[in-house]
């Protein structure tokens, strides 16, 4: 078990919807292992397999001092809505505000195969829809109103870490606030 590098928006492994996991092994559980501490060193709120290079549907997340994962997730989102801050550990040091479902019910597996249920509000809510994206290719600014969406793309021009050789930059705590997912 090990910290795994983090891939930058712009990394085409980001842009590729990853495959459902079919065998519940020990590389499974290596995964899990690597994306959790990858996230815990980050430190981020939660942490996507392709965000380490690995195209599989899986996610970790740390939200109010609970650390979890969930594999194969299926969503059910709430008709009330929140709009608030976000973060990426793939965009590091940039935020913005982004709509999102207030609350949410998602369905999956944890790393033996048992099926398990995650229900959450707010911040979990928030996690848990920006980490099923990832899975889907998206990224959280795709989310975003077309004028934020603008800025979104200059700030990320013109971030440090942009178009450069495998940066080794990493989000800081500070610069995110705490909302890097
Ligand atoms: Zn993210």
């Amino acid at each position: 078990m090990s910290v795994q590098e983090i891939r930058l928006f712009g990394d085409p492994v980001l842009r590729m919807p990853a495959q459902p996991v079919v065998d519940f092994d020990k590389e499974l559980r290596t995964l899990v292992k690597d994306l959790t501490e990858t996230m815990l060193d980050a430190p981020g709120v939660g942490l996507a397999a392709p965000q380490i290079g690995v195209s599989l549907r899986v996610f970790t997340y740390d939200v109010d001092d609970e650390v979890g994962h969930l594999i194969n997730p299926v969503l059910d989102l709430s008709d009330d809505e929140q709009f608030g801050e976000e973060g990426c550990l793939s965009l590091p040091g940039l935020t913005f505000d982004c709509r999102r479902a207030f609350g949410v019910v998602a369905k999956g597996f944890n790393m033996h195969g048992d099926p398990v249920v995650i229900e959450g509000t707010e911040l979990l809510a928030r996690c848990v829809q920006h980490e099923t994206d990832h899975l889907d290719g998206i990224i959280f600014i795709d989310r975003l109103d077309p004028e934020q969406r603008k800025a979104a793309l200059k700030a990320i021009r013109e971030a440090d870490w942009a178009g450069g050789p495998a940066p080794t930059i990493k989000a800081s705590p500070h610069a995110t606030r705490g909302l890097a997912l």
